[in-house]
């Protein structure tokens, strides 16, 4: 039996019934949108992340856009981002008319370097084209990036910070989560991600209420929210009142409705995806370079990934012993030719490049049993030794 990369069948066995009845009590009501389960939803949302405000939307992509949007960030505006991520995190500053700048990583966490960053800022103050208006750093793999490092930087040229936390949602530094340091954290259910529904969707977690009205507004073509209606009478529904251009970024009731179901469990899960790192560490770390968390954090372990020499070697290697793995990410973001195009960090991104060439992602999922877990480990040994 080939092992699975990611195990969705053996959590939804866990969830039984009630996930499949919270389902169909959303089919039953007929509150397809905005039905309640939506309100509830973002509120144990907020509870569990330790956030004041927390707005559901469409996917992880919109809960970068929302923001960016809401700030106003547009054409001749500066977003710094790692290059080493998926492509929806540079992709946000695009969608809104403003440009990347890439920065490089730290070469033990994959995370955004703040040095990097910092050299990168003063680089693009100096040619005066773009203004700098936010960074976007990313909890690559489902680890936190070193927030106190770059909140530091972002004050001192009084940035924005926005969490990409997409693959991270969940994670903490010092017993903190991301938004303790971010203005902002995003995150997506994406059903592969450490916390996923069974569909798209995403979410901004916030800490200004008047903001966090913005992107309801935003969330629903911009429509006329508390804030705007202060003051005001209408002889007509205000709800059909646009004050500015949003979009259509609702999440669908049934996915928040599976996410209530999947949240209870979610604290549970990150920890049994602890012991699974544990163990591959334990298996490991003498034959290959196993993976770093920053002191003092904890992972959500989107992915347990390792440098290997000859990776894709072993790649096929394990393959034919039916243990799928994976490359995240073989190309970074600034190599792929519409991206470019965007300015990087003026001493380029050497650790970036050399990364792309070297990370293997194994089997990672809460349900991975021993049995399971010491096959890949036994298989990634045999290949190792044999190859050295
Ligand atoms: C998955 C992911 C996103 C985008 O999420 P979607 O819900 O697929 O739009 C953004 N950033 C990172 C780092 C991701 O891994």
């Amino acid at each position: 039996m080939p092992i699975p990369f990611i195990d969705l069948q053996a959590q939804r066995q866990r969830l039984g019934q009630p996930l499949e009845d919270a389902i169909l009590k959303v089919v039953r009501s007929g509150a397809y949108i905005m039905g309640p389960e939506i309100a509830a939803f973002e509120a144990e949302m907020a509870a569990f992340g330790e956030a004041p405000f927390v707005l559901s939307c469409a996917s992880g992509t919109d809960a970068l856009v929302l923001p960016l949007m809401a700030w106003g960030i547009g054409p001749g505006d500066a977003v710094f981002c790692p290059s080493f991520t998926f492509a929806a995190t540079a992709e946000a500053m695009p969608l809104v008319g403003a440009s990347p700048v890439f920065v490089d990583v730290d070469a033990r966490t994959y995370n955004m370097d703040a040095k990097s960053l910092e050299a990168a800022i003063q680089a693009v103050k100096a040619k005066g084209e773009l203004t700098p208006k936010a960074v976007i750093a990313v909890d690559l793999f489902g680890q936190p990036a070193d927030y106190p490092a770059i909140r530091k930087v972002c004050d001192a040229h009084g940035l924005k910070l926005i969490a990409d936390s997409a693959q991270g949602f969940g994670c903490t530094l010092g017993g903190r989560h991301p938004i303790h340091w971010a203005d902002v954290a995003t995150t997506s259910f994406f059903p592969a991600k450490p916390l996923g529904c069974y569909g798209d969707g995403g979410a901004v977690l916030s800490k200004d209420a008047r903001f966090h009205d913005l992107l309801v507004s935003l969330r629903v073509h911009g429509q006329a929210v508390k804030s705007d209606l202060e003051g005001r009478t209408f002889d007509h529904d205000p709800r059909y009142l646009n004050v500015r251009v949003g979009t259509n970024s609702r999440m669908d009731t049934i996915q928040a409705a599976v996410l209530l179901e999947k949240l209870k469990i979610f604290p549970d899960e990150i920890e049994a995806r602890n012991r699974v790192a544990d163990r591959y560490a334990e298996g490991l770390s003498d034959l290959v370079t196993v993976p770093t968390v920053i002191e003092g954090g904890v992972s959500v372990w989107a992915q347990y990934t390792i440098e290997a020499p000859n990776r894709d070697g072993l790649a096929a290697a394990l393959r034919e012993k039916g243990v799928p793995t994976a490359v995240y990410y073989p190309i970074p973001i600034h190599r792929q030719g519409v991206y470019s195009v965007y300015p990087t960090a003026p001493d380029g991104l050497p650790v970036t490049e050399a990364k792309a060439g070297q990370v293997i992602s194994l089997p990672m999922h809460p349900y991975l049993t021993p049995d399971d877990q010491d096959q890949v480990i036994a298989a990634i040994r045999a290949f190792v030794k044999a190859n050295r």
